[in-house]
């Protein structure tokens, strides 16, 4: 049903997920009358399956220069909306409202209870309690503009006016939580300039069917290294997660800028060593010894101890030409090797990247220099706030998104 709704709000925020949820709570304990108009039935869609659901709600890592180099070009710009609200600030704000928070390996902080669910609830109580007006199931269709001022939004249904408006409608992944990049298109059509998004902090597709059988398992201690047309670029160490259409975890989120830029170079190979602590030598030491106390077994059934745990089956699949089904007294030296170089270098081909549906975030956004990054306000609208996803700064995964959120969307806040 269309609205002629003529009250003058004093915010209007577009886009209830993190940051609008941030800035909504902010804005109205300053005693602002505020709107938060989203087009999902429920505020924070995003905001409930982050962190696998737990929330990984921002990072504590105490020193601010190592803080912020996380964010790259983007560094320099955040000094001062950090020096206002921070890490330490994000702590109070969650904790005053009863939200505990426990930090965990890599400094990454979640809440204790570890449900994303909980982050949620504690910022809608305070928007609750602040009498935020929220309009749900209303898709905001064009802001209208007047002389570098916003005057109002037009939406499914109806205008609505506010004396400022946050723009806080995400970026472009995982569009089934309501993020589909329509702020990047307005803020294009408004004179802004916007990098154009591409996914970022996703998983890797690739063509091997030994990766894929691996489905589910994750491997904690392993070192990749990344190939592009036969050189050596890059190695990471650590955790990896295989799924049905490649490889996951943290540690390959957070190199996937790199493999896109090298992916647009030609192709790309990576090779996992399965114990990056011991050399080739050592390994067949060892190898050597499990097949003396074996001889009599199959090459497949001593394989099991050899390969990492659960991995045997699936590795047997890389072709070697070599017959697991014979036994381990008649393996040559020559097989014997290659069982060794294959555990250091599992070959992988990578195709492409997933997409959206499966990136963290998407890169691009409005430029940081078109931003007033003390008020977070547009250079070009006065009464135009921009928040959260919309930004251009690339960061990696380990609560480093959402601690943008929290920081813009109570700059935000205060601001507008
Ligand atoms: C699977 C996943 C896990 C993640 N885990 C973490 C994590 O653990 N830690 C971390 O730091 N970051 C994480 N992130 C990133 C983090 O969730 C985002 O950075 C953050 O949610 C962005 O918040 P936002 O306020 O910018 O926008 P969003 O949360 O995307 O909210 C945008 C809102 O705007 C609304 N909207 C959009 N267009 C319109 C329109 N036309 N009209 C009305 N409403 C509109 C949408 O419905 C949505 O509610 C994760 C992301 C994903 C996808």
């Amino acid at each position: 049903m269309r609205e002629n709704n003529n009250k003058i709000w004093d915010v209007i925020i577009i886009g209830g997920g993190a940051s609008g949820m941030m800035a909504g709570s902010i804005a109205s304990s300053c005693g602002k009358s505020v709107l938060i108009i989203d087009k999902n039935k429920s505020l924070g869609e995003k905001l409930k399956i982050t962190g696998g659901g737990r929330c990984n709600i921002t990072n504590n890592e105490p020193d601010l220069h190592k803080f912020l180099k996380i964010y790259g070009d983007g560094a320099p710009f955040l000094y001062s909306p950090f020096s206002i609200f921070g890490v330490k600030d994000t702590f109070n704000y969650f904790e005053s409202r009863g939200l505990s928070l426990v930090t965990q390996a890599r400094n990454r902080v979640f809440p204790v209870t570890e449900k994303a669910s909980d982050v949620y609830e504690v910022i809608l109580k305070d928007l609750k309690k602040n009498n935020v007006s929220i309009k749900s199931n209303c898709v905001v269709k064009k802001i209208n503009t007047n002389n570098n001022l916003i005057e109002s939004v037009e939406t499914d249904s109806g205008l609505f006016y506010s004396k400022s408006f946050i723009l806080a409608t995400g970026g472009m992944s995982h569009p089934e939580t309501g993020s589909t990049g329509d702020g990047f298109k307005w803020l294009k059509n408004m004179g802004h300039s916007v990098r154009n998004p591409t996914p970022n902090i996703v998983p890797l597709a690739v063509s091997d069917t030994w990766v894929k059988n691996l489905a589910g398992v994750s491997l904690s201690f392993m070192k990749i290294t990344f190939f592009l047309e036969g050189k050596k670029q890059f190695s990471k160490l650590g955790k990896i997660l295989f799924t049905h259409f490649g490889l996951s975890g943290p540690l390959i989120l957070n190199s996937s800028r790199n493999i896109a830029l090298l992916l647009e170079k030609g192709d790309v190979k990576a090779y996992i060593d399965a114990y990056p602590d011991t050399n080739e030598g050592k390994l067949e030491e060892s190898i050597i010894k499990t097949f003396d106390a074996n001889k009599n077994k199959t090459l497949r059934t001593v394989f099991k101890d050899i390969a990492p745990e659960g991995t045997a089956k699936a590795i047997e699949e890389i072709d070697l030409s070599i017959d697991f089904n014979m036994k381990v007294h008649s393996i040559t030296k020559d097989d014997r090797k290659k069982i060794v170089r294959l555990l250091k270098a599992l070959p992988i081909s990578v195709t492409h990247l997933m997409g959206y549906e499966r990136s963290v975030v998407a890169d691009g956004g409005v430029s940081l220099k078109e931003i007033d990054m003390k008020t977070m306000s547009s250079k070009l609208y006065k009464n135009l706030f921009i928040t959260g996803d919309l930004i251009d700064i690339n960061r990696n995964s380990g609560g480093y998104s959402l601690q943008i959120c929290w920081t813009t969307g109570y700059i935000a806040g205060i601001s507008a």
